[in-house]
């Protein structure tokens, strides 16, 4: 649904297009190589590579699947290399393969040949106001659309008009010829105006029209760099607004699926191409996704990057999708989140455990389980000599297919710190003086005495009623290893857009650098486990093989402690 559609081609754009595309149905994913893909764009990628289509097929229309990967880099400053090769690898990753990758900037030339064909048809205009001149216009073009409306209109209002002044709410530059046009436009390409001297603006508004996006948007601005992908060619770089409807036409995209702040904008969209006779897509909004306790905005995210709040781009704090895979969740989590989300027109504020419901869901089935200790407490065993031998442990515990694995008992053995107190309570399942708990999938032991580096216990396998507590363990030959706990990025749900870089959490990594882990193979990066009662966890690419990393991609149950 959504606002009225102008989709209305010509008969012979219509013919073109259906020739061009024969039985397939285009969609686009346009980011911009500014920053690195996000848990939004994972999002926008489930809609234009798969629900797009799924629901088109659902109305039981059958469409080859085509969606275009298309890097939208007009901004040469705000662009690099690294973006733009993290843009292919995440998309890559969360599974989704583009019918073919293309540039904007891969257009510049036709850009070029088509603002030349505006000012021709006298629909654009060199313009040598500054952005502030520019703003001052639009002030008053919406004072005078206000005061229309108004039958008693305040003062300030009737001032901000200025009706003394006809043409008050135009660029001066708005009547220039054809020639002169043309002539100015020249020399914004060929490197002799300055940034900032002037624009090449769109004609497209129309005194009194409320629509503020049609004010006359700038189709060129002055830059003298280079562009990351379109190298040193150009010395002024067209925008969004005047490119992107311009390449869902050329590119013989049906569906320009956009977020919802982008409605407004539907009317400029179609003047270009209908000033240009082009083919005209389909434009359909959806709401933005918001999760709680991060922030999905590239600006702020590269704030977090630069000021050196997280540790890069795919810190595992970070809801980037490098993020996102370095702190161990998995493409299919991410989309079967994308797909419980769904798309609508509503805002769209989901909390976080529901992306976290899903990682553990996935896990659950594809991680192996191991004992990890977080802050080992040494514990010496005394008792029958022969109970020191090897035990079997279930990789699984549904799954039997996946074996098992030895488990030595040593005469010493590390235990969680906090399974551990002298004086016992009720709601305790811990060992504590004189009291029984059992080492998981091996022997009971009860604690007989404390000592200043440890504890002692003795163990026995015959105990009358097996002991509630079942504690996770390590023996002697474990690995030290370094625990990366992660909560939450910021301390409250809804992040605010102004205050948000003072609700940073100061606790969103706790290190645990003494954990040790019962003796792994170097796992590959990435490799996931569930360290038994305390959390799934994923091997960070920190890791050598002497000293494992690991990230907590999920706790155990929701809401439980770090
Ligand atoms: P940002 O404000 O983070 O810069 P953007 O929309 O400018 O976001 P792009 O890289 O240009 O970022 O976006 C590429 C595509 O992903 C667009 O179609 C955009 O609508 C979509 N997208 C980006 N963020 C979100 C989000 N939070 N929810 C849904 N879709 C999103
Ligand atoms: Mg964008
Ligand atoms: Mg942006």
């Amino acid at each position: 649904s959504g606002g009225p559609q102008t989709c209305n081609n010509t008969e012979a754009l219509l013919k073109e297009h259906q020739a061009l595309n024969g039985k397939a149905i285009r969609t686009r994913f346009p980011p911009e190589p500014n920053g690195y893909l996000h848990l939004g764009h994972a999002k926008s990628m489930n809609m234009n590579f798969s629900l797009a289509f799924e629901r088109l097929e659902g109305a039981g229309v059958t469409c080859k699947r085509e969606t275009v990967f298309r890097y939208d880099d007009t901004n040469p400053e705000a662009e690099t290399k690294e973006f733009i090769e993290s843009l292919a690898t995440d998309v890559q990753w969360m599974g989704w393969t583009p019918v073919v990758t293309t540039h904007t900037s891969d257009y510049f030339p036709v850009f070029y040949a088509m603002a030349l064909e505006l000012i021709d048809k006298g629909k654009a205009y060199v313009c040598h106001q500054s952005s502030s001149e520019i703003e001052a216009c639009r002030s008053v073009a919406k004072a005078r659309v206000a005061l229309k409306a108004m039958q008693d209109p305040p003062a300030e209002l009737v001032a901000e008009a200025k009706l003394h002044e006809p043409s008050a709410h135009e660029s001066p530059y708005r009547n220039r010829s054809v020639a002169e046009n043309h002539a100015l436009f020249e020399k914004m390409r060929n490197g002799t105006t300055a940034e900032g001297e002037c624009t090449l603006r769109l004609k497209m508004y129309e005194e009194g029209g409320s629509n503020f996006n049609m004010f006359d948007q700038v189709a060129y601005r002055v830059k003298h760099r280079a562009h990351p992908h379109a190298g040193d060619a150009w010395c002024m770089y067209p925008t969004y607004d005047y490119t992107h409807c311009i390449v869902d036409a050329l590119e013989h995209v049906d569906y320009s699926i956009c977020t919802l702040e982008f409605e407004t904008r539907r009317e400029s969209y179609y003047w270009v191409l209908d000033a240009l006779d082009l083919y005209r897509p389909k434009v359909f909004e959806m709401s933005r996704l918001n999760v709680s306790h991060v922030v999905l905005s590239k600006r702020k995210l590269t704030k977090l990057v630069d000021t050196g709040k997280v540790r890069g781009w795919d810190d595992p704090r970070m809801p980037t999708i490098s993020g996102l895979r370095r702190r161990g969740y998995s493409p299919a989590a991410v989309n079967a989140f994308c797909r419980d989300v769904g798309v609508t027109r509503n805002e769209n504020f989901i909390e976080y455990s529901r992306l976290q419901h899903f990682a553990r869901q996935d896990l659950e089935e594809r991680a192996d389980r191991r004992m990890a200790v977080r802050e080992p407490l040494k514990v010496t065993l005394v008792g029958d000599a022969s109970l020191f031998r090897t035990y079997d442990a279930p990789n699984h515990p549904t799954d039997a297919s996946r074996g098992t694995r030895p488990l030595t008992l040593t005469k010493v053995v590390y235990i969680e710190a906090s399974d551990f107190r002298e004086v016992d309570s009720k709601d305790f399942y811990g060992l504590a003086l004189n009291k029984w708990a059992r080492l998981r999938y091996c022997v009971c032991l009860k604690c007989i005495s404390v000592e200043k580096d440890g504890i002692t216990c003795e163990i026995s396998d015959k105990v009358e009623k097996d002991p509630r507590g079942k504690l996770h363990w390590v023996s002697s030959d474990a690995m030290q290893c370094e625990l990366r706990d992660y909560d939450h990025l910021f301390t409250v749900g809804k992040v605010d857009d102004e205050k948000w870089e003072s609700q940073l959490s100061e606790t969103s990594l706790v290190v645990r650098d003494k954990a040790l882990v019962e003796r792994l193979e170097r796992p590959s990066d990435g490799t996931a486990f569930q360290f038994e009662r305390l959390g799934f966890y994923a091997v960070d690419p920190d890791a050598t093989t002497d000293r494992l990393v690991f990230n907590l991609t999920v706790p155990l149950k929701s809401g439980a402690p770090v």
